[in-house]
């Protein structure tokens, strides 16, 4: 199928929810909107394009997604422009990302076109849904699930693509006192931590849970060998300003390769900052805390776009950086974004897909 042939059918809601929401009071993830997509896979095709309302559906308790994990998700955001247009960001990239995780969990591709008119489809039908107020948006998860109701341990033939949406506010509210975590690993050399796979992040529920028991907000992921460099924060990338560089760890097979980490790093560029993907040590980062010559550390991702770093924990002592607002860097990148994301600056790197 291609995008000419994509032919989605619309039911709308008989209740909508939209007058009942308080705009005010979004937390993240928990309120959806009217409606929802739903495709199927089966026969070596995508079929049965909806979009429907919001709601439960029926499965088999036995397919494979819920015992062996063959599932994944994406996440983006869409924009409400002042002058009423809106706009989903980058759409195209997390569609690319989509099939690579789709490659290493053995699932179907879904064609990027698809993907990105599947999300504008039920944008442009959610638009009334998609927030006006500074810093809150549309998110969107789409996601993919095997469905074939057998136990053996082999792909499924049958799948169901889904698309949800949630307007949300901004995720973190503080900066997050963060540290290393040396003992539990998220992703290892020929693994998949560069996919969207819903496994990794039911492996990171206990080492959070035990970082926040501590009184840490997120740790920053380090390499499963040694435990010496950084890898990302949460499930975001992390990068610092060290020295007036740019400094992230480069992407491989334990790295989700971020669309906010390639934005952050574009506009870095474009700015003519120096710019170093490579390998990060924790040795660095404290003695850059220590002397002062990190100016700045976030974890760069969808859901917070810029989540600053308060402080960082590294063998039983806090290491304070500067006040998040007064940063250079990440609030002029955070500035820059907005005035794109909201249509109130030139879009020079054609990043907007309007939707309607
Ligand atoms: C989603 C995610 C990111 C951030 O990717 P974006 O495309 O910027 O949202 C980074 N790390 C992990 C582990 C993630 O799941």
């Amino acid at each position: 199928m291609t995008t000419d042939t994509l032919d989605i059918k619309i039911t709308q809601t008989q209740n909508s929810r939209l007058q009942q929401t308080d705009f005010a009071n979004l937390p993240f993830g928990k309120i959806f909107t009217d409606h929802m997509l739903v495709a199927d896979y089966a026969d070596g095709e995508w079929k049965n394009f909806e979009i429907v309302p919001y709601g439960d559906i029926a499965l088999s308790p036995a397919i494979s997604s819920l015992h062996y994990g063959q599932a994944f998700f994406e996440g983006l955001k869409a924009y409400k422009h002042a002058d009423g247009k809106v706009s989903v960001f980058r759409p195209e990239k997390n569609g690319a990302r989509f099939n690579k995780s789709a490659e290493r969990l053995c699932m179907p591709e879904l064609p990027v076109d698809l993907f990105v008119n599947s999300i504008a489809a039920l944008v442009d039908v959610e638009r009334d849904w998609a927030p006006t107020q500074a810093g809150h948006s549309l998110y969107i998860r789409p996601f993919m699930f095997a469905t074939d109701p057998y136990l053996g341990v082999t792909p499924s033939k049958t799948y169901k693509f889904m698309v949800l949406t949630c307007p949300v506010g901004p995720y973190f509210t503080k900066p997050l006192r963060v540290k290393f975590e040396t003992h539990y690993t998220r992703a290892a050399e020929g693994g998949f931590g560069y996919a969207k796979a819903a496994g990794n992040y039911g492996g990171s529920m206990l080492p959070f849970k035990k970082a926040a028991d501590e009184g840490f907000d997120q740790i920053i992921w380090t390499d499963a060998k040694e435990h010496l460099y950084a890898e990302e924060m949460g499930a975001a990338n992390v990068m610092f300003v060290l020295d007036g560089k740019l400094v992230t760890p480069s992407t491989r097979d334990t790295i989700l390769d971020g669309i906010t980490r390639d934005t952050v790093l574009t506009l870095a560029r474009d700015w003519g900052m120096p710019v170093e993907e490579r390998r990060v040590s924790i040795a660095e980062i404290v003695e850059g805390a220590k002397s002062g010559k990190l100016t700045d550390a976030f974890g760069a991702g969808t859901a917070a776009t810029i989540a600053p770093v308060g402080a960082i924990h590294h063998e039983g002592t806090d290491y304070t950086l500067s006040e998040p607002t007064t940063r250079e860097f990440s609030q002029k990148v955070l500035k820059t974004l907005d005035a794109i994301r909201y249509g109130a600056a030139e879009d020079t790197h054609g990043w907007n897909h309007l939707v309607g």
